[in-house]
């Protein structure tokens, strides 16, 4: 199953902030969008996941447009999100936060959910009965991934992971991504954290002012002078 976004535009009142964005991202692979502070990657998010209405453009997951679908209908069909910020409910356990996750799926469901977000993050089996909030900073950030994973995502949204974590623990976090998307979960990754972003993904777009500036292999987008003076400082 295949997210496709074709000139997608959108914005807040009269100001537009998405201008035209076209991107893509396939079952199984691992694609980072990048861009510095108030490039419009939240919006794009958001606007994916149907919390913002697009003004223009389509979005498409496998043969699905994804038009007027709320929310809840989007992610039954396979569209995970991880907020910016988390959104974890503190004074809730490990397990009822992972719980909500699987609200909307047949019971018998849940339970393999629990197996498969617990076998990926070992910490969260042995804290399922701690509360939320007094999980550490990158604890917090695979409770919120394995939240979205009890939905059983086909593609996977994640908002800036790295937020607020210690370089080695914005390690963890994004390197539990890779074995996400090796279990065939496609993941769109948004970042600041470009270096560590790059090093992740297999493919990557670069945003500027609402446009996809750039976009390639990581590989070549590490090479990229463009990319090496504006987010590597190299
Ligand atoms: P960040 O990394 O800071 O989240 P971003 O690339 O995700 O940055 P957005 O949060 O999508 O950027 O913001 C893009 C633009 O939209 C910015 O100019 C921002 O001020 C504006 N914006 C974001 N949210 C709102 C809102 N609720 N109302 C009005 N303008 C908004």
């Amino acid at each position: 199953m295949r997210l496709v976004v074709e000139a997608l535009e959108t914005g807040y009142g009269k100001a537009q902030v998405l201008f035209g964005v076209d991107l893509r991202v396939a079952e199984g692979e691992r694609v980072a969008l990048l861009g510095a502070n108030g490039a419009g990657k939240t919006t794009l998010l958001r606007t994916l996941s149907g919390l913002l209405r697009p003004w223009r453009g389509r979005v498409r997951l496998g043969e699905v447009d994804l038009r007027g679908l709320s929310p809840a209908r989007r992610a039954r069909l396979g569209l995970g999100h991880v907020p910016e910020g988390r959104q974890l409910f503190p004074l809730m356990s490990v397990e009822e936060n992972l719980r909500l996750g699987a609200a909307f799926l047949a019971p018998g469901r849940e339970k393999e959910g629990f197996e498969r977000v617990y076998g990926l993050f070992p910490r969260l089996a042995e804290r399922r009965r701690q509360l939320a909030g007094t999980l550490s900073g990158g604890e917090q950030q695979m409770l919120a991934i394995g939240r979205a994973l009890m939905g059983f995502p086909r593609i996977l949204l994640v908002d800036e992971p790295s937020l607020g974590l210690s370089p080695r623990l914005a390690e963890e976090v994004l390197l539990a991504l890779r074995a996400v998307a090796e279990e065939g979960v496609g993941v769109l990754l948004v970042e600041q954290n470009v270096a560590l972003s790059l090093e992740v993904a297999e493919r990557a777009y670069v945003m500027e002012h609402g446009r996809i500036v750039l976009e390639g292999p990581s590989q070549a987008l590490r090479q990229d002078p463009r990319v090496r003076e504006a987010y590597l400082s190299l």
